[in-house]
Parts: C-alpha cells; structure tokens; sequence
C-alpha cells in the first residue's frame, strides 16, 4: 500500500513568511527522501534558475489523513546543498548545538486570531463587539467564537504527537492561544511551525482563516504575541542563574539586536498598553505583564524556575527568537560560571 507524505516548508516571503506544503505519495516502508520545489512561486528563487531542495527534518503521523499518512517538516536548501538563505532553522542548530551542555528548554505561546472573511470571528458587521473583559478564558456564546475549531486543531496537534502542552481563549473575541514545550530549542521550534500548519488545515475545513498578525483590530484592542518561556539547568536549578538571563537581555545592544527580529510589526503591538511593554525600553521584573521580561511569581518563591520574554510578535520565527535567546542568555552564563 501507497501512502501520502505532506511535504511542508517555510517559504521567502519575509518577514512575515507563509507555510507551503504538497503531498508526495510514498511505497509503504519508505523513508521521506530529499525533494524539490519551485522556488520562484514563493519568494526564494528567480525563474531562471527556480529548482530548490527540501530536506526532511521532523516527520509525524498526519492527523488530518490519518492512517499511515505523515508530515513531513522541511529546511530549504540551494542545490548545492547549503541552507537557503530564508533557512533560518540551519542558524539555529548550530547555536543548539553549541549550548545543547547547558540543556536549554522553551515553552512558547502562541496566540492567534480567527477570521471569516475580513472581520475577526466575533464581530458583528460593520462595528465592534463589547469591550474587553469577559473574553479570555471565557465560557458560553456571548464571550466564546471559534471554539469547535481550537478543540479539532488540539486533538490534531496530540494525534500528530506534538508537544503542545494547553490551550486558552484570549482576552480579544476571535483570539486563542496555545502553548508548545517545554522542548529543546529546534524540537520546540519545529513543533510550533507544524501547529501552525495544523491549525490553519484544520481551520480551513470549517471555512475559517487563522492568522498571527500582531495586531488584527487597530484601537483598544489586544494584540497577538508569542511569550517566549526560557530555561536553562542551571535556571532551574537556582536563582542566579535566572538573573543573569534577565540582565543578560537587557545589556548593551541586546534589546534592539533582539527586538527587530522579534516578528514584523513589533512597534505596533509592543506599546506599553494592553500588557506590553514600550519596543525600545528593555526591563524585567517579578509577576510583571507589563515588563518586557516577566519571572513568573512562583520562580521567585521556589527560588528556581524560567523566564518569559514577553516581547516576541505572534509572528515571530521560532527558529530565530529561540536562537537569540540560546545564544544571549547561555553566553552570558557560561561567563557568570554558571553554566
Ligand atoms: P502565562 O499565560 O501565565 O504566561 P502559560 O501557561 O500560557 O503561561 O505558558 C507557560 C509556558 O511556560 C508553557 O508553554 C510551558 O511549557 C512553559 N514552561 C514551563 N516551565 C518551563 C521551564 N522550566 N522552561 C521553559 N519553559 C517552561
Ligand atoms: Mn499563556
Ligand atoms: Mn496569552
Ligand atoms: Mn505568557
């Protein structure tokens, strides 16, 4: 028996990219090979000389076929098998691969909005819902859209065998979070590009469009982020260590280094309003949502724990916003001997 392998790649449209996917069909007992595609249809060659190479790098079951149907998460490569230059999980691997001693982890929130057509799920024609309050974490019709799509998205993203680790309504109408990790840096951030691939596939089933625009609804009205939760050992081992990653980030140059590849549009939703804090004043603090770093309260208790960067986009590239942390934060700790 034949069966299907769901091809799935991040193409050059920066710096807000698009998934691509297409379906190979497989002889049973095949391994997923190395593939091609035409890189001038999405932004990563010219016509000329179009042929791309797509490299397998994480292959799950395919919830929505089923059977012995997988996904099959690519890097795009040049033909001469270099990493593409929109291939920005290659980058990551190396800073891994470097600091994998200090066992770094992450837990990544991923919020997004729900469209039908050109108004947020939620919406009425041509005006606003009531305003925020009730929404996040709400329950019944009046305070909840979408629902039946987020609970099919869910049980995709377990049967794929994703490590997503719960999921919430936000406080906009239309808006909803899920969470990945906590996984190691490239296990989580490929774990979070096919949630993503998931959750627009099944959202197209129910006729509805999913999308990570930061700030959907101009006005009062929250935006979509990504927290980026962060530890190492030696962070969840004691206190020290969790402070050097704070001052780590907010030294020099570090908060603009970090923050312009934080997700385009960063200046939009990062206002200081809404639980955000200013794009271009770096602090952290305890318990602190409108600090650009929070240490979750019970971190301070215990003594011991992780950090949330609260700063990364909705849009953000996981492979990049986790190996500017890797990268920041373990340096800095290797220095401070506490690696
Ligand atoms: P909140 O909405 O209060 O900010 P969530 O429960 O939505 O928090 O998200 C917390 C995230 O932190 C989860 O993704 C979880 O996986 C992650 N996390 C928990 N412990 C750690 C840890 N030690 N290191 C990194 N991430 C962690
Ligand atoms: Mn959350
Ligand atoms: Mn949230
Ligand atoms: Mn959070």
């Amino acid at each position: 028996m034949a069966f299907k392998a769901e091809y799935i790649w991040i193409d050059g449209t920066r710096p807000t990219a698009k998934l691509r996917s297409k379906t190979k069909i497989m002889q049973d007992g095949a391994e997923p090979p190395v593939w091609g595609f035409d890189g001038s249809s999405t932004g990563q060659a010219e016509g000329h000389a179009s042929d791309r190479v797509l490299k397998p790098v994480f292959t799950c079951p395919d919830p929505i076929r089923g059977g012995a149907d997988v996904l099959v998460l690519c890097e795009v490569l040049d033909i001469d098998m270099t990493p593409h230059e929109s291939n920005t999980r290659a980058e990551l691997a190396e800073v891994a691969a470097r600091f994998a001693g200090q066992e770094p982890v992450f837990g990544i929130e991923q919020e997004y909005t729900f469209f039908k057509g050109s108004r947020p799920l939620g919406f009425p024609e041509g005006g606003f819902p009531a305003a925020q309050g009730g929404y996040y974490c709400g329950v019944g019709a009046d305070e909840i859209f979408g629902r039946d799509v987020v609970e099919a998205h869910l049980d995709n993203c377990l049967r794929a065998g994703l490590g997503v680790s719960g999921i919430n309504a936000e406080v906009m109408p239309g808006q909803w979070e899920f969470q990945v990790g906590p996984l190691a840096p490239l296990e989580a951030a490929d774990h979070l590009w096919v949630a993503r691939w998931l959750l627009y596939r099944t959202a197209e089933d129910f006729g509805v469009s999913a999308t990570l625009d930061p700030k959907p609804v101009k006005g009062d009205w929250n935006g979509a982020g990504a927290h980026t939760n962060f530890s190492t050992r030696a962070m969840r081992e004691a206190y020290g260590p969790i402070i050097t990653a704070c001052e780590a980030l907010g030294e020099g140059s570090k908060p603009m280094d970090h923050v312009k590849q934080y997700g385009a549009g960063i200046d939009e939703r990062l206002t200081g309003l809404h639980e955000t804090a200013p794009w271009d004043e770096y602090s952290y603090g305890v318990s602190d949502r409108g600090a650009s770093v929070r240490i979750p309260w019970q971190v301070e208790r215990d003594g011991k724990g992780y950090i949330e960067d609260r700063r990364p986009n909705a849009n953000v590239d996981p492979y990049v916003v986790t190996r500017l942390i890797v990268d920041t934060c373990c340096t800095a700790l290797e220095k401070a001997g506490q690696a």
